[in-house]
């Protein structure tokens, strides 16, 4: 690569940002993403500086009531710790002026990090910084405003230098409009504009969910000021009526990302109608190994020591972790399989659980364990269900199946470290990459999975892991969980099962394989260097 000091710099723009369960602004994968590229970012000196929203309730905490039903509580966080730049910046929003406070962040380890605040005494709109994907349309506005208009406003009020900036997802997509207003104001015609900002974006497309891709009506966007003087016909050119984010940030960025190869191929087709749009490349997610990966494991594969007795320490961490939060008694010598995702339908958390008549006796005659975790967005009523259905399995099968609530950054690293097979099952090509297999897989935990997100990549069945399912793709849901479905069960019973129990030799060497293949592949590293080589030059 070429010197550090003549790298583009770089302003990265993200809604969520997962560096430590002490900050509580992030909800999911992405934001999870965004705190190890950060991460990446500082431990290899990259030209890089974040921009985020200092969230002051959070994503809300979710627990279960008595009944097994998820429900979620907000609470204020205190950010003690967080550096105030003493910066203020003001964007009009709903014709009302909203103060935004820049505070700094880059006490994990993070490259620096600028988390923008409406809770300011004296503004009127304090609340639009208060919870992350909290409410609905009009706020989602506001606070994309906050993020990308007052975003750009922080950086030139702290007079920090920017090449590019990255949009990562569509949510920080007026940030393109605000520096398409500078340009207008310094007297450039809309179009002159437009094609210059572009040149400046990068844009980073996460899902392949057709539901996960954003959009509001023309007209809200005019009353709540984010077109940011640009006229109804403008904002339909861009972003269609109504406005789709992402189509809006395909056509305002000049190079655009997917998050895997296979997403690649899936994003330029879902995307293929959009005129003028952005060139979709694939750079693979990735993850900063010294948050996730336990670097005993790293060691002992590399001088080729004995992986069992670390893997069986994170093993009862795991059990240990497990018993303090739910109280559930799990063995260490039983099959544990791990899965913890955001409570969504497409992942399927239930496919286990298929066939009643396969599944039981395994669970009863103690030949396998499972430990779950996972939230619900607190306004899907469908995610809910799928958690109270887990929670109904770890009632019927105590000391077995296990749900622990109020998924987070520990639960993650816990379960992604201890169990002993990382369960991954999405319908083929719903997933767009996945990061927690990449932590399973360079803690030695095998993965067990469809071909979706990032494991067609690495999958080499019973070498490093397994997959079933062959990447089909059914006509219907109903088609596709029966095959994906007998297929898992297929390859637990005669692949998964007999090597943990009669091949102890093989195991072993399947998790040296599966550390070895993936810790520089899957490492923040490779995908920094991808961002740009791909993205950024
Ligand atoms: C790793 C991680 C994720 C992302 O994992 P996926 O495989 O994309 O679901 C989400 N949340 C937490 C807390 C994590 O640790």
């Amino acid at each position: 690569m070429t010197s550090k000091s003549k790298m583009p710099k770089i302003a990265y723009f993200c809604m969520e940002y997962g560096l430590d369960d002490k900050l509580k602004t992030y909800a999911g994968g992405l934001g999870i993403l965004a705190g190890d590229y950060m991460k990446g970012a500082k431990d290899h000196d990259f030209p890089i500086v974040g921009l985020g929203i200092k969230w002051k309730q959070g994503y809300g905490d979710q627990h279960i009531d008595k009944d097994g039903m998820p429900f979620d509580c907000y609470k204020n966080q205190n950010y003690d710790f967080l550096e105030d730049t003493g910066v203020e910046v003001t964007v009009k929003i709903r014709q009302r002026d909203v103060k935004i406070k820049v505070w700094k962040c880059d006490n994990f380890g993070n490259a620096p990090l600028y988390l923008l605040d409406t809770d300011v005494p004296g503004n009127e709109d304090g609340w639009i910084t208060g919870q992350l994907y909290g409410w609905f349309g009009e706020e989602r506005i506001a606070q994309e405003m906050v993020l990308g208009v007052g975003g750009v406003r922080a950086l030139r009020a702290l007079g920090i230098d920017v090449d590019l900036y990255h949009f990562n997802e569509g949510h920080a997509l007026f940030a393109g409009f605000e520096l398409i207003r500078e340009k207008r104001d310094e007297g450039d015609s809309y179009q002159e504009a437009f094609v210059k900002s572009r040149e400046e974006i990068v844009f980073t497309t996460h899902t392949p969910v057709i539901q996960g891709n954003e959009s509001h009506p023309i007209d809200r966007l005019m009353y709540m000021g984010a077109n940011m003087g640009m006229t109804v016909e403008q904002l339909v050119a861009m972003g269609g009526a109504p406005f789709n984010m992402t189509v809006g940030a395909l056509r305002l960025s000049k190079k655009a990302n997917a998050v895997a190869q296979l997403h690649g191929e899936t994003a330029n087709e879902m995307w293929d109608y959009v005129e003028g749009r952005a060139e979709i490349v694939p750079i693979t997610n990735a993850i900063h190994r010294p948050t996730w990966v336990d670097k005993a494991m790293t060691d002992a594969a590399e001088k080729g020591a004995d992986l069992w007795v670390p893997h069986m320490k994170n093993k009862r961490d795991l059990i240990a972790f497990v018993k303090e939060r739910t109280g559930a008694e799990l063995k260490e010598d039983v099959l544990t399989l791990g899965f913890s995702r955001r409570a969504v339908p497409y992942k399927r958390a239930n496919l286990l659980f298929r066939d009643p008549e396969v599944i039981d006796p395994l669970l009863r005659d103690g030949k396998l364990q499972i430990v779950y975790s996972g939230k619900a967005h607190p306004l899907d009523d469908m995610g809910k269900q799928l958690i109270f259905e887990i929670v109904g399995f770890s009632k019927k099968y105590p000391n077995a199946v296990v749900y622990i609530p109020n998924y987070d950054m520990a639960t993650g690293a816990a379960l992604t470290r201890g169990s002993d097979v990382w369960l991954n099952n999405p319908r083929r090509p719903k997933e767009a990459s996945g990061t927690s297999g990449m932590k399973a897989a360079i803690n030695g935990v095998l993965n067990f999975s469809t071909l979706d997100g990032w494991w067609p990549e690495a999958c080499d069945h019973g070498e490093n892991g397994w997959q079933f399912g062959d990447g089909f793709i059914g006509k219907t849901e109903a088609e596709h969980d029966k095959h994906d479905g007998d297929a898992l069960y297929k390859v637990l019973l005669e692949e998964v099962m007999p090597t943990y129990y009669d091949n102890h030799k093989k195991w072993v060497a399947m998790m040296q394989q599966s550390i070895m293949d993936c810790k520089d592949e899957f490492a923040v590293l490779r995908m920094l260097e991808e961002y740009y080589e791909k993205l950024y030059i």
